[in-house]
């Protein structure tokens, strides 16, 4: 009676009561349907050469399968393509350092149970299941491989196994983005489809490179031999690269060729390709003397030598103190001289021989007292600058122009030559050897340089390139 008492008396409050907690319920359920995912899902671990994956279903309420693969790649190269495929599939993703993580929901229209059966003989495991476990090869021979630009696709083997069923003749090789003919980075996917649920992926990284330097050829000869005074001419390169087609352009020129400076030059060509590779060809080319010589000149204790050969004239003097005397070697090469022109009837005398520094100071300075220095020095030499001085040096026959007219005089220039002599001062090149004619002044060369000197028609400085 007290409760029934009571009910009456809190009859409302009751009543809100009941009320409530059926609205609670009924909003509750209302969430829960609406909003909470189901309990079961189903995850496949893979890892391959060279990448791995975590695929997770979640099943919905709706029928619907939230699907995450997280994609994990060392490769920047299949990332890349993991990621166009994301968004030509129109997939949410997420791009971290080397992992990808991709989303998508699928609605299906089988039941439940039959659903997560799939999944589970497939080789997932899902809540509440027992793992089937399933046997799979699946592998490449190669998985980065490198070619040449411009040759063609090549497969590489394919191990493709499930549970021992053969599948090899079943994976989709999908190569349709790799172009032999451009170099870059290509990945090929190679699919095997297990069921419904289940595909198998592998990416092979195709590095197309361009490893071929251009082809460099020279125009023209590869040594050139220029007298001083002539003109060069750049003939330049043919140039052509197996890939890159404005080639012609990139080639660098180095090095210059002074003509009017003896000596040898180098021109270095070099082209460098998109891809980094250098061809390099050079060019040498030798700007010599008149005579064919590009001179060495060396300085010991003061005496010049070109090219080894002593060398005393209005440029290069002697030390004071430099007294050879006569060579005995030049000495002899005249008797022979004299023997020889004895027999065609001609008595040629040394006149003057050696003369040292301090005989010719003398010397000179009387001409200059005598003549004047400008006249003096035309016909004497300034002590040091004499050739008389170095021993190499006879003035023979006759102290006078006229001796070169003469048949004696003639003889001794067609053929001093062949014992080692040149005249050293002849006409015509006053000029450039600064000493007037004198067809009686002889110099030892040595036989070899003489007849080169005489049939070259140079003077010394002009045969060595030493005129100023
Ligand atoms: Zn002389």
């Amino acid at each position: 009676m007290r409760c029934f008492k009571l009910i009456k008396k809190y009859k409302k409050q009751i009543f809100f009561a009941t009320l409530m907690l059926v609205l609670l319920c009924v909003v509750s359920y209302f969430i829960y349907h609406n909003f909470s995912t189901s309990t079961i899902s189903c995850t496949l671990n893979r890892e391959y050469e060279n990448y791995k994956t975590q695929i997770v279903v979640h099943f919905n309420k709706d029928n619907t399968l939230s699907i995450e693969e997280t994609f994990e790649t060392g490769d920047n190269a299949i990332l890349k393509t993991k990621r166009i495929e994301a968004t030509l599939l129109e997939y949410d993703y997420s791009v971290l350092k080397n992992k990808i993580i991709v989303k998508h929901n699928q609605t299906y229209s089988k039941d439940e149970k039959e659903m997560v059966k799939e999944y589970v003989e497939s080789g997932y495991s899902c809540t509440n299941e027992e793992t089937v476990d399933k046997n799979i090869e699946y592998n490449l021979s190669n998985y980065s491989t490198y070619q040449e630009v411009g040759t063609p696709y090549e497969e590489v083997e394919i191990n493709a196994f499930s549970d021992d069923k053969d599948l090899r003749e079943k994976v989709l090789i999908d190569n349709n983005n790799f172009d032999p003919e451009v170099a870059g980075i290509y990945v090929v996917t190679y699919r095997m489809s297990l069921s419904d649920v289940r595909d198998e992926y592998l990416y092979r990284v195709i590095h197309v490179e361009d490893t071929t330097p251009p082809t460099l050829k020279l125009k023209g000869q590869e040594e050139i031999t220029l007298k001083k005074g002539d003109k060069y001419t750049e003939e330049g390169v043919d140039v052509s690269d197996n890939y890159d087609k404005e080639i012609k352009n990139k080639v660098e020129t180095e090095g210059e060729v002074d003509t009017s400076k003896l000596g040898e030059y180098e021109i270095v060509y070099e082209v460098t390709d998109s891809a980094g590779n250098t061809s390099t060809v050079s060019r040498k080319v030798k700007v010599t003397s008149k005579g064919g010589i590009i001179p060495e000149i060396k300085t010991e204790n003061g005496i010049t030598y070109v090219n080894g050969t002593l060398i005393a004239n209005k440029q290069y003097s002697l030390p004071e103190n430099y007294a050879p005397g006569l060579r005995d070697d030049v000495y002899n090469a005249f008797k022979t001289l004299q023997q020889d022109a004895k027999k065609q009837k001609y008595s040629i005398e040394i006149l003057s021989g050696y003369r040292s520094y301090s005989y010719q100071e003398k010397l000179y300075n009387d001409y200059v007292k005598k003549y004047g220095k400008e006249k003096a020095d035309t016909f004497s030499a300034q002590p040091g600058h004499s050739e008389h001085q170095s021993g190499l040096a006879l003035d023979v026959g006759k102290l006078d122009e006229s001796y070169g007219n003469t048949n004696e005089g003639k003889w001794l220039a067609a053929n001093a030559y062949k014992y080692g002599f040149i005249i050293r001062y002849p006409k015509g090149k006053e000029n450039i050897t600064g000493y007037a004619y004198e067809p009686w002044h002889i110099r030892y060369l040595g036989k070899e340089l003489a007849q080169k000197v005489y049939k070259s028609g140079l003077t010394l400085e002009e045969y060595f390139g030493i005129e100023e």
